[in-house]
């Protein structure tokens, strides 16, 4: 048994979902396909959510613009008018009308995993019955009653054990060989609907994976597998043909953005290999990540994070940075979820290394600032280079003013700006 996921990108247009059914079609296997919300559906659904507190009418706009791209969509792959994909996916809109302006919500968290997560359910629904349009027999699983969370809104924790009895149920392959089905989204034993974080439908596909008991994942992208280095932001990049578990954690972890961080650990806890491929050139061998032991190509992995802070601390009488300084310093990081992307100390400092994405780094300085003497910059980059030679460091740091420099075996980190 196989599991696929397509991202938004691969669906964005009824090209996109032909396309969809063409690699599907090279497949005997049984499969469990994980499809996103349409193109670019999930930041429109944000910023309807935004709208609906602001300003009515241009909420009810970009309501129109959302429904019409749906309904263009729908047009070009079902030539049947009398299909019922019209009047079901007219029903999801209405319900996503109510949502916005008709129930009422204690918070803007809860609203938002009420709302957001119509983008998966109208994309699988068409994507489901296009496939069985075309021959392609599939069953169509509504994963909100499956993948079982806790009520954390916008970053809901998973219920292995409950999910695991809901999915051998649902997912049994008595009589079908190909189920379809939302990532991203879940239930709470509440009964609301609740959403993993952006960009976790590629974690629910390892989930899925993990308790299926799966063969393999394979998640299509626009690119043609897990490249050394953005293509966004370096001009030659190069394919990565193998690489381990533990590389596509740490490239993971340091930002590269084709994997997604919390998808290894379900994955690797079964051993189950992850292929990234090309939805557009989808017989290219891609990328596998597996338990190989060593890297063996002779390329150098750079990974930019963007938007950094870099704070750095100082014991206002000269006293050292001690254990019980630091324990201080790291709970009240964990206790604000702050993630340090990088650390370095001396006697009488201590520096840290933030994503600036939010007011919790501002929050952060003012408390530091009761303590400590504190000195910060931001708009900053975290370079980090995976098996680095000179050669390459020069590439990338040349011109640019270095704040930190940290070399280990196989990575160099740069603080840069
Ligand atoms: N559609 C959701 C998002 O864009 C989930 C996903 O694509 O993984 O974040
Ligand atoms: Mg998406």
């Amino acid at each position: 048994m196989l599991v696929f996921k397509f991202g938004g990108a691969s669906v964005k247009d009824s090209k996109g979902v032909e396309n969809l059914l063409n690699i599907v079609k090279k497949f005997s296997d049984n499969l469990v396909i994980v499809v996103s919300a349409l193109g670019k559906t999930t930041n429109a659904l944000e910023e309807i959510l935004k709208l609906s507190f602001e300003e009515t009418d241009k909420c009810i706009n970009k309501f129109e613009i959302l429904k019409s791209y749906h309904s263009n969509i729908i047009n070009d792959l079902f030539p049947d008018k009398n299909n019922t994909i019209y009047s079901e996916i007219e029903n999801e809109f209405k319900k996503l009308y109510n949502v916005l302006f008709e129930e009422k919500y204690d918070s803007f968290d809860l609203k938002y995993d009420q709302l957001v997560p119509f983008g998966e359910i109208f994309s699988t629904t068409i994507v489901s019955a296009f496939l069985n349009s075309q021959q392609l027999s599939n069953k169509w699983i509504d994963i909100r009653k499956v993948l079982i969370t806790d009520d954390t809104y916008r970053e809901a924790k998973i219920d292995m054990e409950l999910t695991k009895v809901k999915v051998d149920d649902s997912f049994n392959f008595k009589n079908d060989k190909i189920y379809l089905t939302q990532g991203f989204i879940g239930g709470s034993k509440k009964g609301f609907v609740t959403t993993l974080g952006r960009e976790g439908s590629d974690y629910t596909a390892a989930v899925l994976a993990n308790l299926l008991n799966a063969e393999k994942v394979i998640v299509w992208k626009d690119v043609e597998g897990v490249l050394n280095a953005d293509p966004q932001y370096f001009i030659e990049t190069e394919k990565l043909n193998k690489i381990s578990y533990q590389e596509a954690v740490e490239l993971a972890y340091f930002g590269a953005k084709v994997i997604h961080p919390k998808m290894l650990k379900p994955l690797h806890n079964k051993n189950i290999p992850l292929y990234v491929r090309s939805f557009i050139n989808p017989d290219g061998p891609g990328t596998e990540i597996d338990c190989f032991k060593q890297y063996d190509q002779d390329l150098p992995i750079f990974v930019l994070k963007k938007d950094q802070m870099l704070i750095s601390l100082f014991p206002k009488d000269l006293s050292f940075v001690m254990e019980d300084e630091l324990s201080k310093i790291f709970k009240y990081l964990s206790e604000h979820r702050i993630k340090v992307n990088l650390i370095q100390n001396s006697a009488i400092s201590f520096s840290l290394c933030i994503d600036n994405a939010n007011s919790k780094a501002k929050q952060l300085i003012e408390r530091f600032k009761e303590d400590y003497k504190v000195l910060y910059n931001d708009q900053l980059e975290l370079l980090t280079i995976r098996h680095y030679s000179d050669d390459a460091i020069n590439k990338v740091t040349k011109g640019r003013k270095i704040y930190i420099e940290q070399r280990s075996r196989h990575t160099a980190h740069f603080v840069i700006r």
